[in-house]
């Protein structure tokens, strides 16, 4: 199985949301998650879909200046390695993609699925679930809005 990196940025933009990307076809395909991740299998959190980023945002953290898209900090709030199930670049175009995480935060199996004919904009909209398994957290609440991540590097 092929391994590839990911990361989890906390973005306070004008509206605080985290972007998870994962490493697949050669950059970042990428997602705003605006209430976060859940270690919870029983919560589906909405994940945006959002333009490619190059592989090189991976280790990025810092302020996104004003009047640039998306302009605010962004921390690391997590980073590590994946598993994709089956070949990364055809699940993603096939909306359906499970993988294993193994990061600082977030370990073990989860799933991301676009839901059919739902868009926000132009932007597919994808549901972000953890998989039952021992990294699972049942009733794991989401992050508090507004508490900074202290920055790790
Ligand atoms: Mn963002």
């Amino acid at each position: 199985m092929k391994r590839g990196s990911f990361v989890v940025q906390e973005h306070h933009a004008s509206h605080l949301h985290w972007d998870f990307r994962l490493e697949i076809g050669g950059v970042l395909k990428s997602w705003a998650v605006p209430k976060g991740v859940s270690l919870d299998p029983t919560v589906r959190r909405l994940a945006v879909e959002v333009s490619d980023h190059a592989l090189s945002y991976l280790n990025f953290t810092g302020v996104l200046p004003e009047g640039s898209y998306g302009a605010g900090q962004v921390y690391r709030w997590d980073i590590g390695t994946f598993e994709m199930e089956g070949d990364s670049l055809e699940s993603w175009q096939n909306g359906a993609l499970r993988f294993r995480l193994d990061g600082e935060r977030l370990k073990g199996g989860w799933r991301l699925f676009k839901m059919k004919k739902r868009k926000e904009g132009d932007k597919p909209m994808w549901l972000l679930q953890k998989l039952k398994d021992k990294f699972a957290v049942k009733g794991h609440a989401a992050e508090i809005v507004g508490e900074k991540t202290s920055q790790k590097n």
